[in-house]
């Protein structure tokens, strides 16, 4: 027998993988990874009606994305009947679950009438009186019922160490009798899932904390089955900039979202990671690698954590600046590729091309939405300003914007092709602003436009280097 320790990530397929189930996913997985035990994914689809295959495959999509590899699985509850099955026998063999012939509309009635008395409103237990000879001939005349837990009378509290909250208790009378296998014979997520971490020998239960009042459940069904109790370990929610719980209102919260909004994988699983963990309380960037030898259980904190999207646009741009210009280069190629921009013969036969755009790119980017909007210009034929470009720009001094250009395109007409490159375009450019009377800024500034059809663009001698002596002395004459 192996004491690795051996989590899983047991998403329910009724939604796409959101912020919150990812970060549940980091942690499962990255503790895993620190302690050479097993990730195990489990697909909890005990909700027929809204499990769906698309969900499935969107959630497994998102976690590779993330870059979180697991070792066991994806296994499905689905698919596991018999073990819930033979679950439920060995609890009701040993007394510790018996059937309940109560109709929904019973219930709700009874339920009600103890809420408008102010008291506990679970089951009222009224079928824990039948006998099993009552009950067994009331299901053999085809009654239907569902299977309850028998909660214990003759026990303390239920208590339990949770790694990040700390010694957590819940009287015995704040326990339902809750439904085990319903009337349909489909179990419940309180019964499938501890079940299931008890047939998956799952040492530590890692999941958000709205699932610590089930906690106590489950460590009864556990007791009944005679099985070990996980260590328990429960995230705090991650709250939105209002202070309450993030949802779609605050923005974005589906991971593949990210992905399609110009993230990078390793970004958000940096910023995910650190919201609620911290290696030492400093860092603020941790690589995968980091993360899967040093994540611990310990450091994961009990406060709420806020969602700050600037924080994270601000992390994707450090990991954009950051990576290695050739992976840089390959990304801005593929979206290129994507907007129909470029090819990858292009790409193939210009490679030194690319390389040095690269940067200039990277530096002023946070997004990689950001990309194709930047340096369309390289890649088309000819531009047109932009309304800001218009207005700004050429509609304010139109007699400056003239002599600027005029002046530029003389300075540049003289550096021979052989020649063209920053260096000599920015010795030749030189003293323009002297040549036309005005502020650097205000002088070059049509030049911008003239080449790159908008007031942002990445440096301009670079820029008119990588269009190309013949284009741009075309783009200029033809704003002059
Ligand atoms: N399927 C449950 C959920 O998505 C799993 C909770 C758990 O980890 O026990 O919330």
């Amino acid at each position: 027998m192996s004491h690795k320790p051996r989590v899983r990530f047991a998403p329910s397929p009724t939604g796409s993988l959101h912020l919150g189930g990812a970060r549940t996913a980091i942690y499962n997985w990255a503790f895993a990874r620190s302690c050479g035990g097993s990730f195990i994914l489990r697909i909890d689809d005990t909700d027929p009606e809204r499990s769906t295959p698309e969900n499935i495959a969107q959630i497994m999509r998102a976690l590779a994305w993330l870059g979180l590899d697991w070792d066991e699985g994806p296994s499905f509850q689905t698919e596991r009947a018999g073990i819930y099955t033979a679950a439920l026998k060995t609890l009701s063999e040993r007394g510790w679950a018996y059937r309940c012939f109560c109709s929904p509309a019973e219930l709700a009635a009874r339920r009600d009438a103890a809420r408008g008395r102010g008291g506990f409103s679970g089951y009222d237990r009224s079928c824990r009186a039948l006998t099993e000879e009552e009950a067994q001939a009331r299901a053999d005349a085809g009654e239907p019922f569902a299977w309850r837990l028998k909660v214990p009378d003759d026990r303390g509290p239920v208590v339990f160490e949770d790694a990040v909250r700390g010694r957590t208790e819940f009287p015995l009378d704040a326990i339902d009798d809750f439904v085990l296998v319903r009337s349909d014979g489909t179990p419940t997520y309180n019964f499938a899932s501890i079940v299931d971490d008890a047939d998956m020998a799952i040492t530590h239960v890692i999941r958000g904390d709205d699932h610590l009042s089930n906690t106590p459940k489950q460590i009864l069904v556990l007791e009944g089955l005679r099985a070990p109790v996980p260590t328990f370990a429960h995230l705090s929610m991650i709250w939105g900039p209002d202070g309450k719980k993030l949802s779609k209102r605050h923005g974005s919260t589906g991971v593949e979202e990210y992905a399609g909004q110009g993230y990078l994988p390793e970004a958000l699983l940096n910023y995910l990671a650190l919201l609620g963990w911290s290696l030492d309380g400093e860092t603020t960037l941790i690589d995968a690698e980091t993360l899967k030898s040093r994540f611990s259980l310990d450091r994961i904190s009990k406060n709420p954590a806020i969602f700050d999207f600037a924080k994270l646009t601000w992390m994707n741009g450090v990991y954009l600046r950051e990576m290695p210009v050739e992976r840089f280069t390959q990304l801005m190629a593929e979206r290129l590729q994507q907007a129909g921009l470029a090819d990858e013969a292009d790409f193939e036969v210009r490679r030194a091309w690319y390389l040095k755009l690269a940067p200039l790119v990277s530096e002023r980017i946070k997004l990689m939405t950001e990309i194709v909007p930047l340096v369309r210009f390289l890649f088309v034929e000819s531009v047109e300003p932009d309304e800001t470009a218009q207005t700004k720009v050429l509609g304010k001094d139109p007699d400056l914007v003239r002599r600027a250009l005029r002046a530029a395109l003389e300075a540049l007409e003289n550096v021979l092709e052989a020649e063209w490159d920053t260096a000599h375009i920015e010795a030749a450019l030189a003293d323009l602003p002297a040549k036309v009377d005005a502020k650097p800024r205000l002088a070059y500034q049509p030049l911008r436009v003239a080449v790159a059809g908008s007031v942002v663009s990445p440096p301009l001698n670079e820029s008119m280097e990588l269009l190309g002596r013949a284009r741009t002395l075309a783009r200029i004459r033809a704003l002059s």
